[in-house]
């Protein structure tokens, strides 16, 4: 893990516990209002975090939900003409927003997928769909960026990511002649509140101390191909990623509750944990779960597999899992907003 203690900023000065992150954040917490001056001079109030978390809505982070799982996106299979859609889609939220491009080309980091990449969802015929679902071909992720404040930390950051691919068309329609799986809670919702936590950081006045990475994947439902790619050609050298917080499917189930997935020896569940005990207005408790199994199961494998410490935030397996019922109307996108919310305050923790 790179990820070290002493030299994390908060709320403008140098923490300097030499305990965990959470007792850490808690002591912050009880020592009263900011200092707003550090080592860089005057950096955003606890007016502007504030305001930039509230900028994650409800109403916006159902607005790209609507786009990315549209039945024209015909399910976001990668590699395929609806992923590059997608892609671009997020690519001008990025530029929208002021990100930096992840890459020398632009926001698009393409890869390649081989017809051997592990497939886990059934492939459309293509006289049902248009395109070219399944087989291979490049594949884009989308990757943005802010350059931190502090010339002493700038140099570390945090990648937040979620994919935002799903698993196409079904090759049989159902009864009600639906055959596009919209991916709505997987994962146009984690993608939704990755576009939102970029804008909310790229709305504070000044950038935090560390950098901050936004990478968007495809290839996840073939193996969480675009973060191994990542990871294998990171923007940013993972020697200095101080962690990864991964959003896949926010937005099902206990509206008040949400999976702070992690690794047994990470101190990430802590830190969610007592962000959202100091944020109660978010209104999402996160349930700890340190389970080895789970973080395999999307993109922040990729980064822990390469010794990144991870934060996978999850609302849980449904019904519509996978199924051609995960729709729009279906997704909780308040719930979806909070969960954002509660990331972008993770993130700021580890950053500022
Ligand atoms: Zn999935």
């Amino acid at each position: 893990m790179t990820r070290t203690v002493s030299g994390r900023r908060a709320r403008g000065i140098l923490c300097a516990c030499a305990v965990g992150l959470a007792a850490c954040l808690i002591s912050f917490a009880a020592c009263g209002d900011d200092d707003p001056t550090g080592p860089t001079g005057p950096g955003p109030s606890s007016a502007d975090y504030e305001a930039a978390a509230l900028s994650i809505t409800e109403s916006e982070v159902r607005g790209h939900v609507s786009v990315l799982a549209h039945d024209s996106m015909y399910g976001r299979w990668s590699p395929g003409p609806e992923i590059e859609k997608s892609a671009r889609y997020i690519a001008d939220e990025f530029a929208a927003a002021g990100l930096r491009p992840g890459t020398g080309t632009g926001y698009l980091q393409w890869f390649q997928i081989e017809a051997s990449g592990q497939i886990v969802a059934p492939i459309a015929s293509p006289s049902v769909v248009p395109g070219n679902p399944g087989g291979s071909g490049a594949s884009p992720n989308v990757v943005g960026w802010i350059e931190g404040s502090d010339p002493s930390l700038r140099d570390e950051h945090v990648v937040f990511t979620a994919h935002f691919d799903h698993i196409g068309t079904a090759p049989v329609a159902s009864p009600t002649g639906d055959y596009i799986y919209n991916g709505a809670d997987d994962n146009a919702s984690g993608t939704a509140a990755l576009i939102e936590i970029a804008e909310a950081f790229a709305s504070l006045p000044a950038p935090p101390a560390r950098s901050v990475v936004f990478l968007a994947t495809s290839g996840e439902e073939r193996g969480l191909l675009g973060a191994l790619h990542y990871a294998t050609d990171p923007t940013l050298p993972l020697t200095s990623t101080v962690a990864n917080i991964n959003l896949d499917m926010i937005g099902r189930n206990d509206p008040a509750t949400v999976r702070a997935i992690h690794r047994t020896d990470s101190d990430l569940g802590d830190l969610a944990r007592s962000v959202s005990l100091l944020h109660e207005e978010i209104g999402i408790t996160p349930i700890d779960v340190a389970d080895n199994t789970l973080v395999q199961r999307s993109d922040c494998w990729a980064f822990i597999a390469r010794g990144v410490d991870a934060l996978f935030l999850h609302s849980g397996l449904h019904d519509d899992y996978h199924g051609l019922d995960d729709e729009v109307d279906r997704l909780d996108s308040e719930k979806a907003a909070a969960v954002g919310r509660l990331a972008w305050w993770v993130g700021l923790e580890l950053v500022r």
